[in-house]
């Protein structure tokens, strides 16, 4: 079995009133990257949401390329050769290209034109579900017409804090020829590793969410940030292997932690579903989701010089706690 090792450090200060004061802080390293997250007592250091977002989306709305006065004039194509009929539909979802060219294949897709204000808490299973597989339908037209981009990955940036640069709700789908690190990272970890750690958070108990079926959820020892979930899909390794009632459970297991960020009054987060090419011989499907900054006009990022270029995470939020409450979301 794996071992997750912690190392502790003392830190001594004098309050204003002259007391002093003694706090024991959780140094881990996570096992397989070397990340390093220092667990502080306190502070949750997640910026509160102070914003009203009925009035921002009041604000964005008459704008917005998203809704459905404007999504079908305004936003770009898939090409014929990859979809022909330029976008792809299911349900409410809508996918078309992304106008930045950050990937060979860069597309976007709406949760529902309708839904330009859609809370963290208002993300059901049908419309996370209707997303996915509009992604998974791009991944498998884009295996056929372009098997030269098979690094395929799933993620959102909800609400400005976590980058998102347009206020309508929706998620980004991306192939690629080559990996990105956190791909590189993932296809680098042997498949037997991450079972093996699953078992080990199966036993001890204390961060492990659930297994659905044929996905694992847990939240993450040494976290990258706040309420960071991780959740592993071992028979597979490409989205565009998530076929039949795979995508429903992904979209079960991602509903009940957006339900949990929602109650932990979370409005902003990101989320990767790492894809590697179908058949590779390492790593295995996984996801990831972090709670980010909440929406406020007097925006702090939760992303600080030690996230940004240290590569380390402080966190008030413990992972412990935060799996307690996100267990009987499933
Ligand atoms: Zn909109």
């Amino acid at each position: 079995m794996i071992e997750l090792r912690s190392s502790f450090y003392d830190n001594e200060i004098v309050l204003p009133d002259a007391t002093r004061r003694s706090r024991r802080v959780e140094v881990r390293i996570d096992p397989f990257t070397g990340h390093v997250a220092h667990l502080i007592s306190g502070p949750s250091m997640l910026p509160d949401s102070a914003a009203n977002l009925d009035e921002l989306a009041a604000a964005s709305r008459d704008t917005c390329p998203f809704c459905p006065e404007r999504i079908d004039t305004v936003t770009a194509t898939l090409p014929p050769e990859i979809w022909p009929g330029g976008r792809i539909r299911v349900g409410d979802a809508v996918l078309f290209a992304n106008l930045v060219p950050y990937a060979r294949h860069a597309v976007v897709t709406v949760y529902s034109p309708n839904r330009h204000l859609l809370r963290v808490g208002e993300l059901s299973e049908k419309l996370i579900a209707d997303n996915l597989r509009a992604q998974v339908a791009l991944f498998k037209a884009v295996r056929a017409s372009d098997p030269d981009a098979p690094w395929m990955s799933i993620n959102a940036n909800h609400l400005a804090p976590s980058g998102s640069s347009i206020f309508h709700p929706h998620t980004q789908g991306i192939c690629h020829p080559d990996p990105s690190p956190a791909q590189r990272e993932c296809d680098a970890i042997p498949a037997a590793d991450t079972v093996d750690l699953l078992d080990t958070e199966r036993a001890s108990g204390s961060r492990w969410l659930a297994d659905t079926g044929r996905i694992c959820w847990v939240s993450a020892f040494a976290p990258v940030g706040p309420g960071d979930v991780r959740g592993y899909i071992p028979s597979l390794r490409s989205p565009a292997q998530l076929d039949g009632d795979l995508c429903d459970e992904l979209a079960h297991g991602l509903a009940g932690i957006f339900q949990t960020y929602a109650g932990m009054g979370v409005t902003s987060f990101n989320l990767a579903i790492y894809g590697l090419p179908e058949g590779t011989a390492g790593g295995l499907l996984s996801v990831q989701l972090v709670c980010r900054s909440g929406v406020s006009e007097y925006y702090r990022s939760d992303v600080t010089s030690l996230e940004w270029l240290h590569g380390m995470t402080v966190t008030g939020v413990s992972p412990e706690n935060f799996a307690e409450q996100a267990r009987s979301q499933f």
